[in-house]
């Protein structure tokens, strides 16, 4: 940060704020402080010295060395998965992940359903092409659904090269409108009788051939740039089927929206809830375990906007998935804390501040110096 060494040069201290963190350690789960997260996370009562440790597989040896090797190992084979994935990656596309798609396949890795809200052109397809490939050669299953029908065999094309790059033979079944319809046939055939790892359809599939859908399910969904495509009920329903989910565990997640409500008003008449709320948690609970013991497959969805109303099903989705439906768009923010000792006014000191680091700042004045301060340095500033 530029504006920052200039600060510097100019005598005016600049101090890291340090911080401690209760149950962060990755290891223990106890308390540790900022400096020892951004290593590897493991705390001084775990291992006095990180210094000289290199890699994982070197923190991990040292844990085990103190007999202190608690949950480190969770870690280490996420980071084992993560570097396996990232090599899998550069040998198919022929470059490396850039840092949001490393930020993508790390919750891909970590199976956690989500949104991604970003312009097309920054990756998305190529990451969620890559992990269907990986899922496959894991004996995964998984189903990419693109907008149309040219994309559907741009997919396909990728998939090829990628897996010429690597040396391996998913079976893929690419279905769309431009196949004769011998071609169709023979497709449809392959779906109903489960001969691939890989299918690549138009979303209008999933509507007008739920039937060859029936009974299906898949390991990782990847809705790609499909705007439109939470805002209809139906697909919501046909891709909680595919994901696993059937309507012993639908009805009580519906059920469990409907008692949400019935909590919120009662709160609002200032009544009793608690008894709704321990219903809430049986359900919640419900949910859960039929997660652990179904297998759900992973859902990831992405377009440019995301714009959809939180309706009922929306909810469920959110509900059954863990699944925030991403609003904004989604970039990496870099934050850092700061404090400067006061040397002469704060006007002044604010203003100086300012000026180094340009425009686009906002301003915040503790409320004990009261709304008559910030007008008076809003009019020091507007002065200058
Ligand atoms: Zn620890």
């Amino acid at each position: 940060m530029e504006a920052t060494t200039l600060l510097q040069v100019q005598c005016l201290k600049v101090v890291d704020l340090r911080g401690i963190y209760n149950g962060l350690c990755v290891n223990c789960k106890g308390t540790i402080s900022d400096e020892r997260l951004l290593q590897f996370g493991i705390c001084e009562k775990c291992l006095e010295n990180v210094e000289n440790l290199r890699s994982w597989k070197d923190v991990l040896e040292a844990l085990k060395e103190k007999g202190r090797a608690y949950f480190a190992h969770e870690i280490y084979d996420f980071h084992k998965r993560f570097n396996e994935f990232s090599l899998f990656f550069k040998r198919a596309v022929g470059q490396r992940m850039w840092s949001l798609q490393e930020t993508w396949a790390r919750r891909i890795l970590l199976k956690r359903s989500f949104s991604i809200v970003a312009p097309t052109g920054v990756g998305k397809t190529v990451l969620g092409t890559v992990a269907a490939l990986y899922f496959a050669v894991n004996g995964k299953k998984s189903y990419i659904i693109v907008p149309t029908a040219l994309l559907a065999y741009q997919v396909g094309e990728k998939i090829d090269a990628y897996s010429e790059r690597l040396g391996i033979k998913p079976r893929k079944i690419v279905y769309h409108a431009g196949l004769s319809e011998k071609e169709k046939r023979a497709a449809l055939e392959k779906v109903a009788s489960n001969d691939f790892e890989i299918l690549i359809t138009t979303e209008r599939f999933l509507v007008s051939h739920s039937d060859v859908l029936k009974g299906k399910s898949f390991d990782f969904v990847f809705v790609d740039d499909v705007d439109s495509f939470l805002k209809s009920p139906r697909n919501i329903d046909r891709i909680l089927t595919i994901l696993g989910f059937d309507n012993s565990i639908i009805s009580p997640a519906f059920q469990l929206l409907n008692l949400q409500i019935e909590a919120k008003r009662l709160r609002g008449i200032k009544k009793n809830s608690s008894e709704i709320l321990k219903q809430i948690e049986t359900i919640r609970r419900e949910i859960e375990d039929y997660k652990s013991r179904e297998n759900i497959g992973l859902l990831v969805v992405s377009g440019a906007t995301m714009k959809a109303k939180r309706t009922k099903r929306i909810k469920l989705f959110e509900e059954l998935l863990n699944f925030q439906i991403g609003f904004k768009p989604e970039f990496l923010r870099n934050i850092r804390d700061f404090y400067i000792k006061l040397e002469g006014s704060i006007e002044s000191q604010v203003l100086y501040l300012i000026k180094s680091f340009g425009s686009g700042c906002l301003i915040f004045v503790p409320s004990v110096f009261g709304r008559d301060f910030a007008t008076k340095i809003s009019d020091f500033l507007n002065a200058n």
